[in-house]
C-alpha cells in the first residue's frame, strides 16, 4: 500500500503539483461506554479506515478522502483537480515553511490494548464505580469510558514516511445532587496523567475508588454550603479549573490561524495581533507558558504532526512576555508575509486532523504553565489574606476574541487570614484576560503541577474534535471579581 501511495505522490509531482501528502489510516477504532444510575446507556464501537490526500498547486490546496482505497489514482486525481480549481481563486498563495524529510515511527505508551479487553470487564469496572457513587446526597451518577486506537501512515512528496500508533483512554465519574431549594449541583473526576502509560492499565481501581469517595463527599459539602460571596478577592485555582483557564485564554488565543482570522466565522478570533509577538506583556513575570508536544504520555504528544513536523517544546509566554504561538507550516509563512518580518522561524509542529477525511489545522498540543517558586498549595493558602480556592469546571463563557471570560466552578472554599474556612456553592469568577494574567501573584511548585487531559476540544469547519493536555500548577490571581 505504501508503495502505491508513493507512486501516486510522484505521479502528481511529475504533473506539476508543488507538494503532495497522504495520511493513510489502516484503522481507527473507538469504543465508548456510559453508565447512568446503574444502567448501561451506551456501549458503542466504531471502526473506520481510509486515506486523506492534500495537493498544493499554484498556491492552493486541494483535498480528497475516501474509505475506499480501490480507486487510489482517481482519488489523487480528484485532490489535484480540486487544487487546480481553487488555484483560480487564490487571494493569498499558500507557502509551506521548510522542514526535514523524516522516516520515523511513534507509538504512544500503552501496556494493555483496551480493545483486547472483553466488554464484560469494562462494564464490570463501570458497575463497581457506579456502586461507589451510589450514596446519600447523590441523585444522579454517570460513569464513562472512552477508548481510541488508531494507526496513521504519513507520506509526502518531500520524502517523509512516518508511522504512528496512538492509544487513548479517557474516563470520568460524575455525581449530581439537589440542595434544599431543589437546585442541582455537580462534582466530577476525570482520569488524567498518572504513571507512564495510558492503556487499560491506567484504570487503577483503588485510585478511582478514592476519587469516587472524594467527589461524593465534596458534592455533599456543596449541597449544604452557603452561596459564594460577591466581592473582589484572590482566587487560587486548582489544576481542575486552572487547565480550562489556560485552555481558553492562552491556548485558543494563541492558535496562529485564529490570530489570522481563520476561525472568525465559527468560534471567534483572538485579541492577539502579529504586532504583539516579542513585546506584549501577557501576564506577570511569574507566567511562563509553553506548547510542549514532547511531554511523555499525554494526548497532546503525538511524535509528529500531520504535516510531518517533529514534536517540539516551544515557549509561548516567557516570564510574562508573549513570544510564541501554536503554529504549523502554512500559517507561519502567511503570518511572516503579512507582518513583513520573520516572527516565526518555522513550523511549531502542531497541525493535526481529527480523522483521515479532515484537513490538518493548528491544534493545541500540551499547553502548559511552568511550575513556580511559591511552594505547595498549603504555602500559597497560608500566604493569602482573603481568597477563594476553586476547582472543577461547571460553566464557561468566553469573549469572541478571548478578551474576557467567566467561569463557574463546581466547588469553592473560602480562605481567610491564611486558612481554609468553609466551602461555598455557585462559586464563579470572571475577568479580562490580560488584566487577569497580569494579576498572577503566586505559582505553585512541581508538587502542585498536574497534567489534565482534554478529549473534546472543538475547532474548524467542519468541526474537528481533538484530544490534548494541559500541565498546570496551582496559581493565585489577585483582585478578581467572584460570585457574579
Ligand atoms: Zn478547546
Amino acid at each position: 500500500m505504501q508503495d502505491q501511495i508513493k507512486q501516486q505522490i510522484e505521479r502528481l509531482r511529475s504533473q506539476g503539483a508543488t507538494y503532495v501528502d497522504a495520511r493513510w489510516y489502516p484503522f481507527e477504532e473507538s469504543n465508548q461506554l456510559l453508565m447512568w444510575n446503574g444502567n448501561l446507556k451506551n456501549a458503542s464501537f466504531s471502526r473506520e479506515s481510509g486515506i486523506g490526500i492534500r495537493v498544493l498547486y499554484k498556491g492552493a490546496w486541494g483535498f480528497s478522502a475516501s474509505s475506499d482505497l480501490g480507486g487510489l489514482s482517481g482519488l489523487f486525481d480528484r485532490a489535484f483537480e480540486n487544487a487546480r480549481v481553487a488555484a483560480e481563486r487564490v487571494t493569498f498563495p499558500v507557502r509551506l515553511a521548510e522542514k526535514d524529510a523524516i522516516q520515523a515511527k511513534f507509538e504512544s505508551p500503552c501496556q494493555i490494548n483496551p480493545f483486547e479487553i472483553p466488554l464484560a470487564d469494562k462494564v464490570a469496572f463501570l458497575k463497581e464505580m457506579d456502586g461507589r457513587l451510589d450514596q446519600k446526597g447523590v441523585f444522579q451518577r454517570v460513569s464513562s469510558l472512552t477508548f481510541i486506537r488508531k494507526q496513521i501512515v504519513f507520506l509526502d512528496s518531500e520524502g517523509s514516511q512516518i508511522e504512528k500508533l496512538i492509544t487513548e483512554v479517557f474516563a470520568s465519574l460524575e455525581v449530581n445532587g439537589l440542595d434544599e431549594h431543589g437546585e442541582s449541583f455537580e462534582r466530577k473526576f476525570r482520569l488524567d496523567r498518572r504513571g507512564e502509560s495510558r492503556g487499560w492499565e491506567s484504570l487503577d481501581r483503588p485510585f478511582f475508588a478514592e476519587n469516587a469517595e472524594r467527589i461524593v463527599r465534596e458534592l455533599n459539602q456543596v449541597l449544604t454550603s452557603d452561596q459564594c460571596p460577591r466581592d473582589e478577592r484572590s482566587v487560587i485555582l486548582l489544576p481542575g479549573i486552572m487547565y480550562l483557564q489556560t485552555h481558553e485564554t492562552i491556548g485558543h488565543a494563541l492558535e496562529l490561524d485564529r490570530i489570522l482570522g481563520y476561525e472568525l466565522a465559527y468560534a471567534g478570533g483572538s485579541f492577539v495581533t502579529l504586532d504583539d509577538f516579542g513585546k506584549l506583556r501577557y501576564g506577570s513575570e511569574k507566567l511562563t507558558a509553553r506548547a510542549d508536544a514532547t511531554l511523555a504520555n499525554s494526548p497532546g504528544s503525538f511524535g509528529f504532526d500531520d504535516d510531518g513536523v517533529p514534536a517540539q517544546n516551544n515557549l509561548l509566554i516567557d516570564r510574562g512576555i508573549l513570544v510564541g504561538a501554536i503554529t504549523g507550516r502554512q500559517m507561519v509563512e502567511e503570518a511572516n508575509a503579512i507582518a513583513h518580518r520573520s516572527i516565526f522561524s518555522g513550523s511549531g509542529g502542531t497541525d493535526r486532523a481529527t480523522a483521515f477525511y479532515r484537513v490538518p489545522i493548528e491544534r493545541m498540543t500540551n499547553i502548559n504553565i511552568d511550575p513556580g517558586r511559591d511552594g505547595t498549595l498549603e504555602d500559597i493558602i497560608s500566604q493569602t489574606a482573603q481568597g477563594i480556592l476553586l476547582d472543577g469546571d461547571r460553566s464557561w463563557s468566553i469573549g469572541s476574541n478571548r478578551e474576557q471570560f467567566h467561569f463557574g466552578t463546581e466547588i469553592g472554599w473560602l480562605v481567610e487570614d491564611g486558612k481554609l474556612t468553609k466551602p461555598v456553592k455557585n462559586s464563579t469568577y470572571k475577568g479580562d484576560t490580560l488584566k487577569f494574567w497580569n494579576s498572577l501573584s503566586a505559582v505553585g511548585d512541581s508538587s502542585t503541577w498536574q497534567v489534565k487531559y482534554v478529549d473534546n476540544c472543538g475547532k474548524g469547519q467542519p468541526n474537528q474534535v481533538m484530544q490534548l493536555g494541559h500541565g498546570v500548577p496551582v496559581c493565585r490571581f489577585d483582585n478578581v471579581r467572584i460570585g457574579e
